[in-house]
């Protein structure tokens, strides 16, 4: 039976009876960002999404918990335990490095969820089973405890990370597959660590109340990869590496719990249209490695309700708009590709191995960060976030910002570079307040602007 679901629960007497109709699938940290936002925009938002379907911890930096904040993710910022001591053994080098947070995922997105209810979001507990669409909108089957709903969507934010399906022109990285170990240990301090392995890496955490994570990351071709069911066997054997026998010292694993998933790195693709966008996962998907999958799936988020309210309420600025987040979603891949291929490159031990040597080549050869130089400095037209809209504007572009800086802490940039071009710093900065031009002088010295004197 299909039953159609009534009209969004939030009223806004701003809004006209044509207001367009938004829903995001999946609730996961982009699909929760952007709902939010959605929502504060004074749009009716309905966000369908099922449970993670196994128990996972993940860790966060201090920056990952701060653009929660910034999301106004509260619930969700605040169930991170920590900062704890993070250990690292990777090419043979113990270091104790920063301390990052850890998030039991269960209890985090259950902390999304009412992170967007108390924003007046419409969360629909349900699994979306056929998605059609077309230029007049998209009709989705869902099936919640109930039985079956079907929705119907103007707008449709696809935010179901790695399990949105994926388009004929994706990229991929190489083939990747993360094994993930959990069991109930002796409760203690929270802790994370990294270790590098002859094919792969693994990441280990444990909870205050003794639960236990190890995570093996290797390639899906791995020639020691045995059949399934001996999968259980093989973790275990694994799990005999120098520092997590050390990090579990003292746990029994024998009742070890085992998921596995893909983790290869992805990007989508084509990002969006005039009536859908992808964020998140969904969008690029990036190597666990970096640790920074919940960073960078925020990041993509955050941009991405001015990109749908220009769609919606200016859309002759479409073109703008979709260009604007393309650019941006391609450029975090690129980013985190590199930076990743530069971790892998550190593991001298193994480099000839198969999983080492393909992923320090990968994506390409060029440097993750390039010197400065202002006589290469460039000033174009660009999109840019303009309060809730994207706009188009003036920015410098450099070699580490390729899509361009337009304002440095309000102050706009390319008048400033363009002007030096032709006269001395003190007579171009003269107009700033001391913060402003102490901060411009910094920015400008870091691009190589010959000694700006004080
Ligand atoms: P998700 O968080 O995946 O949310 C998607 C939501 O959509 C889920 O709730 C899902 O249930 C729902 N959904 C999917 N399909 C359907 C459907 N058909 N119907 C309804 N709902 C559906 N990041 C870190 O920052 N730190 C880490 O330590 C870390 N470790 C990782 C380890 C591994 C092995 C992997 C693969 C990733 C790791 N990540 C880590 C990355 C992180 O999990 C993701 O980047 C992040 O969760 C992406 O957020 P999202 O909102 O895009 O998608």
């Amino acid at each position: 039976m299909s039953i159609e679901r009534a009209s969004p629960l939030r009223t806004d007497p701003m809004r006209t009876p044509a207001a367009p109709r938004i829903v995001v699938l999946g609730a996961g940290p982009a699909g929760a960002a952007v709902a939010r936002a959605l929502a504060m925009l004074g749009y009716a938002v309905q966000v369908v999404s099922d449970w993670r379907r196994f128990d996972a911890v993940e860790a966060l930096s201090t920056r990952v918990i701060e653009g929660l904040r910034h999301a106004n993710l509260h619930r969700a910022a605040s169930c991170a335990h920590g900062p704890c001591v993070r250990t690292t053994l990777w090419n043979g080098v113990l270091q104790t490095l920063n301390a990052e947070f850890l998030v039991d995922r269960r209890e985090f997105d259950e902390a999304l969820r009412e992170d967007m209810r108390s924003a007046g979001v419409d969360v629909i507990e349900a699994n979306v089973r056929t998605l059609q669409s077309s230029p007049d909108g998209h009709d989705l089957m869902i099936e919640t405890g109930d039985g079956p709903f079907s929705l119907r969507a103007d707008f449709l934010v696809e935010a179901r990370g790695r399990l949105a399906p994926l388009m004929r022109d994706a990229t991929r990285g190489p083939q990747t597959l993360s094994l993930l170990n959990s069991w109930d240990g002796q409760p203690g301090r929270a802790a994370c660590a990294v270790e590098s392995l002859p094919d792969g890496w693994a990441w280990m955490a444990r909870l205050p109340d003794g639960r236990c994570y190890w995570q093996m990351t290797l390639d899906v071709a791995c020639a020691e990869l045995p059949p399934r069911n001996e999968l259980p066997a093989f973790c275990a054997r694994m799990r005999h590496a120098p520092l997590a026998s050390d990090f579990f010292a003292g746990d029994t694993d024998t009742d070890a719990r085992l998921y596995a998933r893909s983790s290869t790195a992805t990007l989508c693709g084509r990002t969006g249209a005039d009536n859908w966008l992808r964020v998140g996962d969904a969008a690029l998907a990036v190597d666990p490695l970096s640790g920074n999958g919940i960073f960078q799936s925020l990041s993509s988020a955050l941009q991405a309700p001015a990109v749908i309210h220009t769609l919606l309420s200016c859309p002759e600025r479409a073109p703008l708009a979709l260009r604007f987040h393309q650019q941006r979603i391609e450029q975090l891949f690129t980013r985190f590709a590199r930076t990743g291929r530069d971790v892998y490159a550190l593991e001298q031990r193994w480099a000839a191995r198969p999983f080492w040597e393909t992923r320090r080549l990968w994506p390409d050869d060029e440097p993750s960060q390039s010197s400065a130089d202002f006589s290469q400095l460039v000033i174009e037209r660009a999109p840019v976030i303009d309060g809730d809209l994207i706009a188009e504007a003036e920015v410098v572009v450099t070699p580490d910002q390729p899509l361009g800086v337009w304002h440095l802490q309000g102050v706009p940039l390319a008048p400033i570079v363009e002007a030096l071009r032709k006269q001395p710093a003190e007579q171009v900065l003269k107009s700033l307040d001391a913060e402003q031009a102490r901060m411009v002088r910094h920015w400008l010295s870091a691009h190589g602007y010959p000694q700006p004197s004080a």
